[in-house]
């Protein structure tokens, strides 16, 4: 097919009277925000097909036939995708540029593989009797059959229907491997990536469908498991819901940043629309850059504990750094969107995003309520966290603007905390202190560290004997470096072929240096020694930086904490100097 720019299907599919069109074949009646009336595809008499024009889409709650303006063109009257798109740009009056040479787009038959696998898992989170998990687990969420169909929703099985599902419809398998959908065991054998997993179809702009989310049923992990990376599916370049919330987005102006697959759902049920989700990682460059493309200012909604706060203010830095005006919505204590809405009901949720405050200001609060800012230590520490999120900031006006408020509160000159923020990246080891492993530079992978944790990893795989000995010394919580802790739980579990992303590439890469045996013990050894000191190892990096704001009483008492901390450290790993200066892994 020709390739339509994406640009322009936005254009048409904006502009086209969803109403209009289908009431040419339907006869439509107005039930509230809907239209009803009987289905054009089962063909019932009964008003069960729904048009949601503020969702331009439209969805039977008996066949479960559903999607946008195009693929009604498609299904009702048999058009290919193009020929639909250009059928409804004539009704809008669009004009459709004729690009050559024009051939097929070599990533159709994953198109098609992903949709007609997104059918089959609808299919079985319906009917299948083994589906009862999926939707009891679905209905303790508050999510019901017919929500589930119009949010597309679907379930995974466990053995091979899947495979002999996709058969019968003539999927081949190589399709499907290339969708990310099988994935292939060490002995070749193909398998299905989802298993037992309640899945979340993952829609690009175009309304197709191009990956998945499985949220797991009962224990296991990971919890969720997404799409690898495939030709269709880009999962730093898209956002969750975002072919849904743009209108929204666009019309309030404002787009909710939430962490997850079921807070975007809990937020839309409640008539936020305009909220999205980044897609199992932090949030990316790319991302970042493709809200700014839809508005200018982002509030971002995630849990309230440690994690989520680090991931908001992560993600308030990236978005700081592409010019966006950045705000932090805080939920009542104890509290989620989930249970809020439940409680409360969708208003107070609304009332929650009316009282978010600048990303600064907030991290100045946190800062505040933890005292931190009443004590040198904590001042240090505090200006720590506060330089990433200064210089971040993109805007002028912005960035003077924080950096006035941080002087202020850490009682630091304002041209010494200038100075400080225009190293660029100095002190970083010190920014990383209990904020675990740096975020990914805009647009570039780093490699995964050469330290003490890859050393372990390393011994963890060079042997039946080396593996049962790592996994009795140590837990997932040795490794801070989030690809090095995946691949230690995905090996501990017998699981590596389940691994994606980073973490696959950093796996197939130390799989390629098998460890010498005889080398395993020294290995394993320095590792551990490396790993055991590292709390120390923190502790003296942080009177380092203490130093560098204190006076010459509180250095004198620095000094003699250093010293102290120093033998403590020294009982344990005896390679201190040597060590120390490279940094501790993962930071
Ligand atoms: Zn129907």
């Amino acid at each position: 097919m020709s390739l339509i720019p994406d640009e322009i299907i936005e254009q048409v599919r904006d502009a086209a009277d969803l109403i209009g069109i289908i009431g040419e074949h339907v006869e439509l009646k107005r039930t509230g925000a809907d239209y009803r009336g009987p289905c054009p595809f089962h063909g019932g008499s009964h008003r069960n097909f729904a048009v949601i024009p503020k969702k331009g889409m439209y969805y039977c709650f008996v066949c479960h036939e559903a999607g946008d303006v195009f693929t009604f063109f498609m299904k009702k009257l048999g058009m290919d995708y193009p020929t639909a798109v250009r059928e409804v740009a004539r009704r809008v009056g669009v004009t459709i540029p004729e690009r050559g040479p024009t051939g097929p787009d070599p990533r159709e038959p994953l198109f098609q593989a992903a949709a007609a696998a997104h059918d089959w898992f609808q299919r079985q989170l319906r009917e299948a009797q083994d589906a009862k998990i999926a939707r009891d687990y679905l209905a303790s969420r508050h999510i019901d059959a017919d929500t589930s169909g119009v949010l597309g929703l679907g379930f995974s099985p466990r053995g091979r229907a899947f495979l002999d599902g996709m058969q019968q419809l003539g999927i081949k398998p190589e399709h499907l491997l290339e969708a990310g959908l099988l994935v292939k065991r060490d002995d070749g054998t193909l398998v299905p990536r989802f298993r037992e997993r309640v899945l979340f179809p993952i829609l690009d702009l175009r309304s197709r469908v191009v990956g998945f989310g499985g949220r797991i049923l009962g224990e296991g992990e990971p919890k969720y498991l997404n799409s690898p990376e495939t030709p269709i599916f880009h999962k730093g370049q898209m956002l969750y819901n975002l072919h849904a919330a743009r209108h929204a987005i666009r019309k309030t102006e404002r787009a909710v940043l939430v962490e997850g697959y079921f807070d975007v759902i809990r937020l839309s049920l409640a008539g936020i629309e305009e909220v999205v989700a980044p897609l199992g990682t932090g949030l990316t460059s790319d991302q970042a850059d493709l809200l700014k493309r839809h508005t200018a200012h982002v509030i971002l909604l995630y849990d309230s504990d440690e994690a989520g706060l680090r991931a908001t203010f992560r993600a308030g830095d990236e978005l700081l750094h592409h010019g966006l005006r950045v705000s932090v919505a805080t939920l009542p204590e104890g509290e989620d969107p989930d249970t809020l809405v439940q409680r409360e009901g969708g208003a107070a949720l609304e009332r929650v995003l009316r009282d978010s405050v600048d990303v600064f200001d907030r991290k100045l609060q946190i800062l505040e309520a933890r005292g931190m800012l009443g004590t040198l230590p904590g001042r240090r520490r505090a200006l720590d966290r506060l330089l990433p999120t200064i210089r971040a900031a993109k805007d002028p006006i912005t960035k003077e603007l924080y950096l006035a408020r941080a002087a202020e509160a850490a009682h630091v000159r304002k041209d010494v905390l200038e100075r400080e923020v225009s190293i660029q990246g100095s002190g970083a080891r010190g920014l990383g202190l209990q904020t675990a492993p740096t975020p990914t530079a805009p647009g570039s992978r780093p490699p995964a560290p050469q330290n003490a944790e890859r050393a372990l990893l390393l011994v963890l795989l060079a042997g039946d004997s080396w593996r049962a000995r790592v996994l009795e010394a140590v837990t997932a919580n040795a490794f801070e470096y989030p690809a090095y802790r995946e691949i230690f739980e995905a090996v501990r579990q017998d699981s590596p072929a389940l691994l994606d992303g980073d973490a696959a590439r950093v796996y197939e890469d130390l799989t390629r240096r098998r460890v010498d045996p005889a080398e395993a013990g020294t290995m394993f050894d320095e590792a551990m020694k490396k790993i055991t000191s590292r709390p120390l190892d923190r502790q003296l990096e942080e009177l380092d930086r203490e130093m560098s704001v204190a006076g010459p009483e509180e250095q004198r008492i620095l000094m003699a904490r250093k010293q102290q901390v120093t033998a403590e450290r020294n009982a344990v790993n005896p390679t201190y100097k040597a060590a120390r200066r490279r940094g501790a892994p993962g930071s």
